[in-house]
């Protein structure tokens, strides 16, 4: 709900309040405690509207700190109950009383809010010691409001002022730097409101503490309704505006945002570590005690966010090996092909690639074997495609089994298709090898009865070889060893041929040939790719 959308809430209900207020400051008999207890209204009001929004918040850490806030609002109007006791019995203040003590107090529950509530709700182990912290300024604030505990002369009224003001500044200043840490949702709007309420509070009370320290400025006038301010201010936003979820903060860019960041907590201490200094005047023993659980709480904050980063770069080390072996795993599958367990295409146009340069290099032969399955259609059609991926797995290991020489690679091309790449072979070699191969499969003796190749399933080779050299790539290879295919089905199939290829491979030493009851030479006819 914006301020736009129902002013008469925004703006109606603390007028009327205000309004209330200076109608009982009117009544000459109310004036005093009336307004007294009006503003312990308005700071109770403020309570229930913090402590109403930290209930209807889901996220730990932003509803602590409206918790904390709800405190502070606690304490103070504690400070003002006392206030109006003294007040209605016209005790004079010459020194700080119990009301101040409360006054003071309820600044320690929103410097913990403001900076420490760890902006990672996994930082919660951090907020004990900052605990521990506040509660040695809370019992700094109280001894250092009644030195006369301590047989040294009770602290005055200006001096209370003032370090009221040094208060309020501080606030104001700690929750001005952490809107510039970027923070988001609902822990911005915390911040937002807070600064609000404290730059309110703060203009408020500098000017009524200077009237009430030089010109004894009673209470029940209608400067009273300046109090009641801030109260209604943060009673409104709390209670009014809309509930928004927690957003990560923003990752602080700027290495004065990060400053910022890590300087918050830094701050409790500094407040610890003054306020420790300058009890030491007047208690020594009790000063430096509060000295040192300053340092101690600092230095296992210290520890304990150093651990936590170890333990994250711990975590961090493991999931990059995961992730590495993952990556293996997956870069493994992507080269495989799935069905024959042989390499796939992929891997083999990446491999075909590397051993025409090396090749090249060593000014060394490179062969290449282009395979087809004959008549696989019909074994399909004749047994089923089950029975046909069974033959194509043979097939492959068979094929593969007898590739062993280093740098060798099988590799399924497509289909019912095959490619060998048989790096340093020249052209007579790598016709054996080829021979090998076609061999092998007839060998296996698979039953293919409508092949017109004597009903078992055969192969049919292409061959190619060449001196790879700078003027041509990998594709006039393939091409050649295409062209070799086709011959070799053309010619019958189950057979090898390498036909030498008079276009753009200018290194390609082998001549037209062909093995095992191949036909003479035929004529080149380009095949058309699958
Ligand atoms: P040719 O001797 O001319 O090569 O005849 P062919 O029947 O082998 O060739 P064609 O291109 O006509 O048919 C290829 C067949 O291979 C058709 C297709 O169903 C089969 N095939 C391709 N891939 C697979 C596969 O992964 N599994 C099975 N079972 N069959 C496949
Ligand atoms: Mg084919
Ligand atoms: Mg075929």
């Amino acid at each position: 709900m914006s301020m736009r959308s129902k002013p008469w809430l925004w703006f109606g209900i603390p007028a009327l309040l205000l309004a209330l207020h200076a109608g009982i400051i009117a009544v000459p008999s109310w004036h005093l405690a009336g307004s007294d207890l009006f503003l312990l209204l308005c700071a109770i009001l403020a309570c229930i509207a913090c402590f109403w929004r930290a209930w209807r918040l889901s996220s730990f850490s932003v509803g602590l700190q409206w918790y904390l806030a709800g405190a502070g609002m606690a304490l103070w109007a504690a400070g003002q109950a006392t206030y109006t006791y003294i007040d209605v019995h016209h005790i004079p203040q010459t020194v700080a009383l119990n009301s101040d003590l409360c006054f003071f107090l309820y600044g320690v529950p929103f410097l913990l809010a403001i900076c420490s509530v760890a902006d990672q709700p996994r930082l919660r182990s951090l907020l004990f010691t900052d605990f521990i912290q506040a509660l040695v300024v809370a019992w700094l604030v109280q001894s250092e409001l009644f030195p006369a505990s301590h047989g040294v002369t009770a602290i005055s009224t200006q001096h209370v002022y003032s370090a009221y003001n040094v208060e309020n500044l501080l606030l104001v200043g700690a929750v001005g730097l952490r809107l510039f840490t970027g923070a988001r949702g609902a822990r911005r709007q915390f911040y937002r409101v807070t600064f609000s309420f404290m730059a309110v509070y703060a203009a408020i009370a500098m000017p009524m503490n200077y009237l009430n320290e030089f010109h004894n400025l009673p209470t029940g006038t209608l400067l009273d309704l300046f109090w009641d301010l801030p109260f209604l201010l943060l009673a409104a936003l709390a209670a009014w505006l809309p509930v928004v979820e927690e957003q990560p903060s923003l990752p602080a860019t700027r290495r004065s945002q990060r400053v910022i960041l890590h300087s918050m907590p830094v701050l409790i201490t500094a407040v610890v570590l003054v306020m420790g200094t300058i009890l030491v005047r007047y208690d020594f023993v009790a000063g430096l005690l509060a000295v040192l659980i300053g340092l101690g709480s600092y230095s296992l904050r210290n520890s304990l966010l150093e651990m936590r980063y170890l333990e994250t770069q711990r975590k961090l080390t493991e999931s990059e090996a995961a992730l590495q072996i993952a990556m293996e795993r997956f870069q493994e599958l992507s080269y495989i092909d799935p069905l024959t367990k042989v390499a796939n295409r992929r891997q083999f146009e990446e491999t075909l690639e590397i051993e025409w340069n090396r090749t090249m290099r060593r000014g060394a032969p490179l062969s290449l074997l282009m395979m087809d399955l004959d008549h696989f259609k019909l074994l399909n059609d004749t047994y089923g495609h089950l029975r046909g991926d069974d033959c194509l797995m043979i097939a492959a290991q068979t094929l593969s089994s007898r590739l062993k020489r280093a740098g060798e690679m099988l590799a399924r091309y497509g289909g019912e298709e095959f490619a060998a790449i048989l790096p340093d072979l020249p052209a007579d070699m790598a016709l054996q090898v080829a021979e090998s191969l076609r061999a092998a499969i007839a060998n296996l003796g698979i039953e293919n009865s409508e092949s017109p190749n004597g009903g078992c399933l055969t192969i049919s080779v292409g061959v190619a070889t060449c001196y790879p050299g700078p003027g041509s790539g990998v594709e006039s290879l393939l091409s050649a060893a295409d062209q070799s295919l086709y011959a070799a089905k053309q010619a019958g199939r189950n057979r090898v041929v390498n036909v030498h290829d008079s276009g753009t491979l200018k290194a390609v030493h082998s001549h037209s040939h062909s093995v095992h009851l191949g036909p003479e030479p035929v004529p080149i006819l380009r095949r058309p790719r699958a």
